[in-house]
């Protein structure tokens, strides 16, 4: 469900003809919608308002500080993951007691910050970890709350990448590890040890691996006698990107509540994507339709994965949308960046109603993982972010220029 939709043929965001904004905007750029964007927080909040959880929105999926700032000032707290995150987070005007820290790389400047600034808590990823931020805490005199980032072994069906909940994989502390942390918490005296956290992958679309691990982690607290305040479920509720059957935030709290519901702890989660996700898109004008050696047809945009990562990084889906309806018939193509890497493409063998230089297409989904994954590659500059909100196209973010390119950077003779 989403704020991008045909009107007489002409794609709008909201009420805003896109087609109208891209003539105004150079392209690409990514275009979110506020509205849908603060619909699917709600649907979360009211879902699960049983348990009233506090929703720390994963600003990894998308860290612009305008629409950071609207789920704050919504009621939000932020999941974070570097000293960049929290600096950005805390100009949304976020208060430190609703921002939770992931990542299994916190440097000491970075905890030392976090604790300085009196996040709710650290979602600790190792036993070095945890030794380091009791180190720096008794340093600053201070007592932060950690939770501890259960690896529950659990698989989800999503890509490899994004898999984060099982044994393999760097993310998260066995099951015996913790224990034996429980047991000797007072080895570490200068952290308050309340806290469990869960994080099993992204772009989950089934209930049943949620529910496992959950189960799991609720088994293991239960057996040990664990005391904790704070159980932070994590992300990873997926979304629709192409013929996949995502599952509602009513579905996922109808198989989630009734295992939580009765527990006596502050639940959290930490979206990112089901938020995000379909609440923005990438906008990008056709620069030229070529037929390759092979007899492949080519459509090359001005937008590359410099601009949008998630189809060469993860083989992912977008669905790529005429901005313009038209009826021209349909045909096989390839539509591909300006990047000198084969990888670079958007979709590939798409059928689409016959490509013209000139048209604007709309890559749909594009507002999680992202804007925030773009980068200089090639030396391009990055697009715009434009927000519509009440029917205003606001730019939340402006193009980059030349300048910015050479930012920071020495020309040494
Ligand atoms: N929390 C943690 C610890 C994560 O690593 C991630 C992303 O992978 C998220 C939350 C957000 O995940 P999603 O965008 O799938 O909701």
């Amino acid at each position: 469900m989403h704020s991008f939709n045909y009107k007489k043929g002409v794609l709008h965001c909201e009420n805003v003809s896109m087609e109208e904004i891209a003539k105004q905007h150079p392209t690409p750029f990514y275009l979110y919608s506020s509205k849908t964007i603060m619909d699917h927080f709600c649907k979360i909040k009211n879902a699960f308002k049983e348990i009233d959880p506090l929703i720390c929105f994963s600003m990894k999926s998308n860290s612009n500080l305008s629409i950071c700032r609207a789920l704050v000032n919504a009621g939000s707290g932020l999941d974070i993951v570097s000293g960049g995150e929290l600096y950005k987070a805390l100009k949304t005007g976020c208060p430190p007691e609703r921002i939770v820290y992931a990542s299994v790389g916190k440097t000491e400047d970075e905890i030392r910050t976090a604790i300085r600034k009196g996040i709710l808590f650290f979602n600790i990823e190792s036993v070095p970890e945890l030794i380091m931020i009791d180190t720096v805490a008794k340093k600053l005199k201070k007592k932060p709350n950690v939770a501890l980032r259960i690896n529950p072994d659990v698989k989800a069906r999503t890509h490899d990448y994004i898999t984060t909940g099982t044994k393999e994989k760097k993310f998260g502390i066995d099951t015996r590890v913790a224990e034996e942390i429980f047991d000797n918490a007072n080895k570490y005296s200068n952290v308050v040890l309340n806290g469990i956290h869960l994080h099993i992958g992204s772009q989950i679309t089934e209930t049943a691996p949620f529910v496992r691990a959950i189960k799991k982690t609720l088994d293991f607290i239960e057996k040990n006698g664990i005391d904790i305040k704070w159980f932070n479920l994590g992300g990873g509720f997926g979304i629709v990107y192409n013929s996949e059957r995502a599952r509602s935030a009513k579905e996922f709290a109808r198989a989630l509540l009734p295992i939580i519901k009765d527990k006596p702890y502050k639940f959290i989660f930490e979206p990112g994507r089901f938020i995000v996700g379909n609440g923005g898109v990438l906008v990008t004008k056709v620069l030229y339709v070529k037929t390759g050696s092979g007899g492949k047809q080519f459509a090359i945009v001005d937008a590359g994965m410099n601009d949008l990562l998630r189809p060469s990084l993860y083989e992912a889906h977008h669905d790529i949308l005429p901005i313009v309806k038209s009826k021209r018939e349909s045909r096989k193509y390839d539509v591909v960046g300006p990047i000198c890497e084969s990888g670079d493409y958007l979709a590939l063998d798409r059928k689409m109603p016959e490509i013209i230089p000139g048209e604007y297409l709309s890559v749909m989904s594009a507002g999680a993982y992202g804007y925030v994954m773009a980068s200089n590659y090639n030396s391009r500059p990055r697009g715009a972010e434009l927000l519509v909100k009440n029917g205003d196209v606001k730019t939340v973010r402006r193009r980059e220029t030349y300048q910015d390119l050479i930012r920071g950077e020495k020309n040494i003779p």
